[in-house]
């Protein structure tokens, strides 16, 4: 027998390879597919691209769940030999397989069917202030998600909910999120309280028409300055900003222009292009098979917001890049790096997650987290959220929603029937903050090279703490291996008392 095992587990290697080329390849079609329906695609293609993305999505689950893949799947985990990346695919696909062969395949059709259906209805709901159209709608999704969550199965050391935030947070469970989002209101309600009470910075110089072509030209300096290689992707517009990685040699990326909003490009751009960084950096000699990824959304998040906020919401972020931005818009010809760095660091009490900022926005998470949690567990009932999200968003935001199209009806997420996906937002605010105070250990004269508008020190430290692990560790361990420290809300708590602290001047 010890003389075949090898010769099996080659040959089990080999059905192994082919399986996760294609189910990478597909996966790329698809994204390609999905990238075209929000950039160029006429309207009226609109119904032959879901049965094109259907028809690549089945073909794409029966690839990964054939009884071939799952048999030898087992006969290289029988056979393994302790090779790391050998052993990180293993564990990779062992995930991906067993999830996917869970589902019933008519509870994902029954899924696709509601989502679509609760889509459609939110976006009528929503745009006629209609919770109770839109509820029986979320009724159907959740007790969906709650069938999927048990096919599933709940993780160790978790709940129902777990099932589900593992699908986007491998490992993460609610016990150990619960304590840290308490820890993070306790100390941001007294922050945003004393940050609300200081005067408006003004910001009348971003008052005006800004030119849509010179806003563009900008966005595309922006990208070649934080490393955003040009070869190996593309910018383009579209309604809602977005990236894909169809391969670290093909990603593409979104903004969107307003004319009278400058900093909407501006920010759109340096978030999106965080995460095309990240996807142009993972392991490439990887890319046919399931280490070529980032191990969790939470960690993907990390890096636009680090690109977006600890970066280009900082002090030397605008030292270099006004001058730039103010030689295309003369209008900002005399507004000095400190005033446009208070403009861009507008505290307020808002009722739009979207449109809140750095400090404010992780309460607005945490009051999805708390009440698709709360459901979830059968707590609370889909009729009951509306006053549930306005009595809680008065307790945490400050403000109460006079309509539920500026309330509970707001986001996209649970017309999806994405329930689970929220909190992966804030770990990337937690885990951005984390890896920003290492990188500023690690790297001499960090924020002075920033200020030279030279990022590549920055790039590289990322390039070689996350971006290159890939899919071989958790998000956590990737963080805690960067940097000492596995999540913490304590350093986005230093980062936020210091730099508004400043903006301030006054201890936060
Ligand atoms: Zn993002």
């Amino acid at each position: 027998m010890s003389e075949t095992a090898p010769t099996h587990a080659g040959d089990a290697w080999e059905v192994l390879d082919r399986a996760m080329a294609d189910v990478r390849a597909l996966s790329g079609a698809s994204w390609l597919l999905q990238w075209d329906q929000e950039t160029y695609m006429p309207p009226r293609g609109a119904a032959a691209r879901g049965d094109q993305l259907a028809a690549i999505q089945g073909t794409l689950h029966e690839r990964l769940t054939a009884p071939a893949v799952a048999e030898a799947l087992a006969r290289a985990e029988a056979a393994a030999d302790g090779d790391p990346d050998r052993s990180a695919i293993l564990r990779a696909l062992r995930f991906d397989h067993d999830r996917a062969a869970r589902l019933p395949g008519d509870l994902v059709r029954a899924i696709a069917q509601a989502q679509t259906d609760g889509v459609e209805t939110w976006k009528e709901a929503r745009a006629g202030n209609d919770f109770r159209r839109f509820a029986p709608k979320l009724e159907r999704l959740v007790a969906l998600r709650r069938e999927q969550a048990d096919a599933y199965g709940v993780p160790p050391g978790g709940e129902r909910y777990d099932a589900l935030l593992e699908g986007y947070e491998p490992g993460m469970r609610v016990a150990r999120l619960e304590p840290i989002f308490a820890r993070l209101v306790s100390w941001l309600a007294p922050v945003v309280e004393r940050i609300t009470a200081a005067p408006r910075p003004d910001a009348s110089f971003l008052e005006g028409r800004f030119d849509a072509e010179a806003q563009w030209a900008f966005t595309l300096e922006l990208l070649e300055a934080i490393g955003f290689d040009g070869r190996s992707g593309r910018q383009d517009r579209s309604v809602h900003p977005f990236s894909l990685g169809l391969d670290p040699g093909d990603v593409r990326v979104t903004t969107r222009i307003f004319e009278r909003q400058p900093l909407s490009a501006i920010f759109s751009t340096l978030h999106e292009a965080g995460h095309g960084v990240y996807e142009q950096n993972l392991p490439a000699e990887h890319r046919r098979n399931v280490l070529c990824a980032a191990p969790s959304m939470g960690l993907h998040e990390s890096q636009s917001r680090l690109w977006e906020n600890l970066v280009g919401r900082s002090l030397p972020f605008w030292r270099a890049f006004l001058p730039r931005l103010a030689h295309r818009f003369p209008a900002l010809e005399g507004v000095s790096p400190e005033r446009f760095h208070r403009a861009v660091n507008r505290v307020e009490r808002s009722l739009v997650r979207v449109d809140s900022d750095e400090v404010t926005y992780n309460l607005h998470i945490v009051l999805r987290f708390e009440l698709e949690l709360a459901m979830l567990r059968g707590k609370l009932a889909v009729a009951g959220l509306p006053d549930a999200w306005n009595d809680r968003s008065q307790e945490l935001l400050g403000v109460r929603p006079a309509r539920d199209a500026e309330g509970v009806l707001q986001d996209i997420h649970w017309a999806q029937g994405e329930l689970g996906y929220f909190p992966t937002y804030t770990l990337g605010n937690l885990y951005s903050a984390t890896l920003f105070a290492a990188a500023r250990r690690d790297v001499d004269g960090l924020e002075e090279a920033i200020a030279r508008r030279e990022l590549a020190p920055l790039l590289n430290w990322l390039r070689q703490k996350v971006y290159r692990v890939g899919r071989r560790k958790d998000a956590e361990e990737i963080v805690r291996d960067a940097t000492g420290t596995g999540l913490t809300d304590r350093d986005f708590e230093a980062y936020v008392k210091e730099k508004y602290g400043a903006l301030a001047g006054a201890a936060l």
